[in-house]
């Protein structure tokens, strides 16, 4: 993300004092926490999308849309009433028949309400799906931080295997390493389930209880609703507290401490960058067993340095009224992510049309465009078109390697002159031949700017 989108998500955007001014000269600012995503910075956006687009379908997952809106009773249930999420984040309003809505905060709870709602429970298992798009949290703005941010993510229903939870690692970690991520590691842990979490929930409180006065207000109430969500407070002077506490690896019941060492061995053979961490309880209540994160340390991020984040989800499908249904998802943060890509090279034409004839150049454009040769022309402000050598000068502003020039002269014999526009040199190409030949030379260009794969 540019200095200026960043700007954009901290500058006070407030339009109060405006609105005494006259209706020309209220300069309107995008809400706080938001911010638009300019041409050049989306063509880094449509790579990294087409790319996950590419890793999802290799592991055989498939792309589900949601609505942006839904029911704030979803999330209240899925996510948790003590999670930060719904206590303080959520975007809720009330429609105009009296219905509480929520802009969706994160993908999972969509995600399952449509498994059940589109009856892919009586599918056959693994049913596995990726989505990607925009969701809104009400948060303080710091660096890596928006109120609409984006998240590329998915969800593997109807296996209860480790497999799973390790092809669901795999694939975030395949998916980071290909965008040109370095150095992450993978940090998981295990939570249990609800056989063996209630005896590591009474020992995390026997633990804090002498220390309760000195922490934050907000673990305070933690401590009686959810203690477990205390381990993921963000307040500093609470950290020293959590440094010692008891692990809930240690609490884990026979089903789930079989999972965890089976997921930890298929992790150890895959040769990535696995680290256990003992205090990761992640920010959404409805995790069972394995909760991972992807993160990595780059001073970029500041100490946004989670950009991947998920779990395994054994009851929420129950939760919602549907059949036991063990699954396991991810989000990752596609605003953290571009952070680390930035440096993508600039928009600019294949090739520029010059010619003193309109109709024949939009003729031209349009023949090549249609052979996905990304095309520019000259846009006169007047009827007439302008001078060639104006023509040249904008050809060579908007950077395009090749130049078509299409005199009347060459028109009226099937011809174009063909401008190599670093060299200077020119040829005459039959129009019928411009298309393939062009492709021929965009391709050769091309492979010498990639180095050849080994
Ligand atoms: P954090 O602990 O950083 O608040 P979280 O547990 O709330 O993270 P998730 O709900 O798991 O995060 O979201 C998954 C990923 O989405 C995060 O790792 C991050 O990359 C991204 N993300 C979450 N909230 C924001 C935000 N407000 N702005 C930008 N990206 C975000
Ligand atoms: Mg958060």
């Amino acid at each position: 993300m540019s200095g200026a989108e960043q700007e954009s998500g901290h500058r006070d955007n407030s339009t109060e004092g405006s609105r005494q001014q006259s209706t020309s000269q209220v300069a309107i600012k995008p809400p706080r926490g938001t911010y638009d995503i300019l041409p050049g910075e989306t063509d880094a956006w449509q790579r990294l999308e087409s790319l996950a687009r590419e890793v999802f379908l290799a592991a055989g997952y498939r792309e589900i849309r949601n609505p942006i809106f839904e029911h704030t009773e979803l999330f209240k249930r899925a996510v948790g009433e003590t999670t930060d999420i719904v206590n303080k984040e959520m975007y809720t309003f009330t429609d105009k028949s009296d219905r509480s809505l929520t802009l969706r905060p994160e993908g999972t709870a969509g995600v399952v309400r449509a498994y059940l709602n589109g009856g892919m429970h009586r599918w056959s298992a693994p049913v596995k799906l990726w989505y990607a798009g925009p969701m809104f949290r009400y948060e303080s703005l710091k660096a890596g931080r928006q109120r609409q941010f984006n998240q590329i993510g998915l969800e593997a229903f109807g296996s209860a295997s480790a497999l799973m939870d390790a092809e669901v690692i795999m694939v975030a970690h395949a998916l980071l390493s290909k965008a040109g991520v370095n150095n992450f590691r993978v940090e998981i842990n295990s939570i249990g389930c609800s056989a063996c979490r209630p005896a590591f929930r009474e020992a995390l409180k026997a633990h804090l209880a002498p220390c309760l006065g000195e922490l934050c207000t907000d673990c305070q109430d933690r401590y009686e609703r959810n203690p477990l969500r205390m381990l993921d407070c963000k307040v500093k002077a609470d950290q020293s507290h959590y440094q010692d506490v008891p692990v809930s690896v240690d609490f884990l019941c026979n089903d789930c401490s079989e999972h965890w060492h089976e997921l930890t061995s298929l992790l150890n053979a895959q040769q990535i960058k696995t680290v256990y961490n003992k205090r990761l309880v992640r920010g959404l209540d409805y995790y069972t067993k394995t909760v991972f994160e992807l993160v990595c340390d780059d001073p970029r991020l500041g100490v946004s340095s989670t950009l991947c984040g998920g779990g395994r989800y054994d009851n929420l499908v129950e939760v919602f009224g549907g059949p036991p249904t063990p699954a396991a998802g991810w989000a990752a943060g596609v605003e953290r992510l571009l952070i680390l890509l930035g440096g993508q090279p600039a928009y600019r034409p294949d090739v520029f049309i010059v010619s003193a004839n309109q109709a024949e150049a939009l003729k031209l454009a349009c023949e090549l465009r249609a052979e996905n040769i990304i095309c520019e022309l000259d846009y006169p402000t007047r009827t007439a078109m302008r001078s060639f050598s104006k023509q040249l000068q904008q050809a060579n502003k908007s950077s395009a390697p090749w130049t078509v020039i299409a005199g009347e002269e060459e028109l009226a014999s099937g011809a174009v002159a063909l401008k190599d526009m670093s060299a200077g040199s020119q040829q005459r190409v039959a129009r019928s031949e411009l298309g393939r030949l062009l492709h021929d030379l965009i391709n050769t260009q091309k492979a010498g700017q990639t180095p050849a794969s080994p």
